[in-house]
Order: C-alpha cells, then structure tokens, then sequence
C-alpha cells in the first residue's frame, strides 16, 4: 500500500502535477486548492463540484491535515496561541496578534534550532527537526479557520480574512530549513490559496547569508534581519553563526536583497540587553554599521529566562537607545510585547516543550517568572515618536 499524500504538502505547481497523475486537467488542481486553503475543507465529500470519481479517487489517496493542537490559548489582550504537536515529543507554537486593522501570524520553521543563539529558549533546546511543507503552512490554515470558526465568519473568499499578515518569527531558523520554507511561502502569496501580498509576509533570519541571496531569487518577500549586535565580536557571542558570516558580510547581502526585495527597507531586530548590547555607544556603533543599508530599526525588550544570565534593559535605556538611532535619522519602533499572559513573546515559543506533559509545567512556570521579574514581567510602554 502506498503512503496517503497530505495535500497541506503541495505548492500550486505540485498540486497540478499531482492531479495530472490522477489523469485530472490543471483547473481541477485550482479548484481543489480553494477548497483547501480558501475554505479550510479537508473533507473531500465536502467538495461538491469536484467528481464524484475524483472524489472517490482523493479519499482513497490523498488526506488533508495540519499538526494537531495539543493547547489553544487567548490571552486579555487578544494575543492567540496554538502549541501545536509535530511528532515525537516535538511541538512547535503559532501566535495570533490582532490589531486594529490587521491580524499577524507568527509561524514557526522547525522544532528548536541549532544556531543557538545565547538569549533566545528556542536555541537552548537544540535542533530538533525541520518542519515540513503541510506544518508550516498547515499553521496558517489552522489558524485562519479556527479564528473564523470562532468569530462566526463564514469560510471562502467571501469571508473576512482574519490573517492579513505572516511573520516568519516563531521557533526556528526559517533560511536553514529553506525548500519547505519557500514552498510554504509561495502557498501564501498564491492567488487560489491566501493571495497575500508580498510585503504583508516577513520572513525573520538570524544571518544565513547564502540563503539570504537564494530567498531573493526564488521567492523575495519582505526581509527582518536579527542583528542584535553593533560589532563582530559582540554578534560573535551571542549569535554564533556570526563567525561563518560576520558583519561586513551580512550588510552586503542586505543591500543585495533590497534590489529585489517587495519593500525598499531591511527591518533589523535588535534585542535589549541590559549591560551587554544596550549602550549609547552601541547605537552610534549601530548607525555607523547600517549607514549604507536602507532600514528600519525593531527594539525587541529582551524577554527574560533563568537559564540565559541575561536581563532585560530597562525602559529608559530602551528609549535612550532609540532616541539616538533616531537623531541619526534611523527610524526605529520599540515592539510591545503581547500575550504576556499566555506565554508569547519572542524566544519563549515553546522553549522545553519537548514532551507535551511539560505544557501544564510551562504554565506554571510563567507564575514563577513573573515573581522572579515582578508582575511586569513581559510588559513594556511603546514608545510614541
Ligand atoms: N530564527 C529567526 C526567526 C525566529 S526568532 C531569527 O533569529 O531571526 C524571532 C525573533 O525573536 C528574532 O529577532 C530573535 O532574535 C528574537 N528573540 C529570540 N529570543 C528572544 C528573547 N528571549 N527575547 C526577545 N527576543 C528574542
Ligand atoms: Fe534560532 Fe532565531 Fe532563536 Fe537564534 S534567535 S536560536 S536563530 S530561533
């Protein structure tokens, strides 16, 4: 017997393909791939102007499924979280943001990474696996539909999409997982699935540089950089890979990225770190590095975990810090944290959630964070330019 094909796994072009082994002309790959990723069907019977041979044909073959939930959690401020099983022990995170007119996807790459960067929980435990096409894209499919379902909002075109934006910032490094990436990226902007625009999907790396190159052929979408470093050898340790690709290298590929890139700027996160990369001198270090890279600058309020040794900067550091990438003309957005309660912001994205059992554990342990650091723990004020 033949393995079953999760159609999640398929790019518009496989999808033909497919149906042309079935003996099926393209437009029934279209029609199947709105059923799909328009209405959100994973029931064949349900797709009442395919044939019925046809759908006879796909039940027998083909299944359509994204990873299972194991939590789903909302959190006062809106802020969505799926722990989401991917297989042995494994489990990855996708996070809803709403905002007033938009709604962003945070999706995951793989389960863990093995960059290892020194303040980020999804780096402390190690690789684990790459996602596949049908988990990466299956997160979307989740979670458009499960957020319609709850809202009452009908599936299909008609329907409000509640997903306007995706961002490439959960767990994993998207750029060394790179084909299901950009299989699943192509699924997003495609017409007959989520026809997102290209400036409306972020994919975040921490400085592959060759892949860097790689993304801006074969599918450029908007670019966030993680530099969280105005040297070498500050960027040395606290992202290791920075010793394969240092600096000078990196701000070459983003210039090179720009010249196909859907937006006309790179947006550099940089994480605040008290006492480590978070002085004056960094910033004016900062400009000096990107004075010939059009960017824009995302101060990422370090979100603290026991076993880093790191802080978080104060807040009026934060805001110093920007207010002197700002003098320099740098325009630069200090993120809100949200989904504090819940659990997800950045680099916590489901840090030990090797074995599902430890979920209720991680609860718990959001309790003693927040006595550890105080009940501000994850909160911070947004600065107003
Ligand atoms: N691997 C990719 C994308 C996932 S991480 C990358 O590194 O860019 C998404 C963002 O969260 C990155 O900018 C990362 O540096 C940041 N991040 C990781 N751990 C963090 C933490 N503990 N606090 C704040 N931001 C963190
Ligand atoms: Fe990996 Fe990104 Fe975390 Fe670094 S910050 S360990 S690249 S997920």
């Amino acid at each position: 017997m033949t393995a079953l094909t999760n159609l999640l796994d398929l790019d518009p072009a496989q999808l033909i393909a497919y149906c042309n082994e079935l003996g099926e002309k393209p437009f029934r790959a279209k029609q199947l791939q709105r059923w799909i990723h328009q209405f959100g069907a994973s029931n064949f019977e349900d797709m009442t102007d395919l044939a019925k041979s046809l759908r006879e044909k796909l039940s027998g073959r083909a299944y359509v499924a994204a990873p299972a939930i194991i939590s789903d959690h909302t959190s006062t401020d809106g802020t969505r979280k799926w722990l989401l099983d991917v297989g042995q022990g494994n489990a990855v995170e996708a996070v809803f943001i709403p905002e007033e007119r938009r709604g962003t996807l945070c999706i995951s790459t793989q389960a863990g990474c093995a960059v290892n960067c020194r303040f980020c929980s999804t780096g402390k435990q190690g690789f684990n696996r790459n996602l596949s096409v049908g988990e990466i894209i299956g997160q979307l499919w989740m979670a458009e539909f499960e957020l319609r379902k709850s809202k009452g909002v009908e599936p299909g075109p008609k329907g409000e999409r509640q997903i306007t934006n995706v961002v490439m910032m959960g767990m994993g490094e998207p750029l060394l997982n790179f084909e299901p990436t950009v299989t699943a990226l192509r699924l997003m902007l495609d017409d007959n699935a989520y026809g997102l625009s290209r400036r409306r999907v972020t994919l975040s790396t921490s400085g592959v540089v060759p892949m860097i190159d790689k993304l801006s052929q074969e599918c450029p979408v908007a670019l966030a950089v993680s530099l969280h470093a105005s040297n070498d050898a500050l960027r040395d340790s606290l992202i290791p890979l920075n010793k394969k690709h240092p600096l000078n290298e990196l701000m070459a590929a983003c210039k090179r990225y720009l010249e196909f890139a859907p937006r006309d700027f790179v947006t550099f996160e940089y994480c605040m770190l008290d006492g480590v990369n978070d002085t004056d001198q960094h910033a004016k270090e900062l400009v000096q590095l990107v004075k010939n890279v059009p960017c824009k600058f995302n101060l990422i309020p370090f979100n603290p975990f026991p076993e880093s040794g790191l802080t978080r900067s104060a807040n009026p550091r934060i805001k110093a810090f920007a207010q002197v990438l700002m003098d320099a003309g740098v325009v630069t957005t200090i993120r809100k944290t949200r989904g504090d309660d819940i659990d997800a912001a950045c680099g916590q994205l489901a840090g030990e959630v090797q074995d599902r059992t430890k979920v209720q554990e991680r609860m718990k342990k959001m309790d003693e964070y927040k006595r550890k650091f105080g009940e501000n723990f994850g909160k911070i004020v947004e600065v107003t330019r």
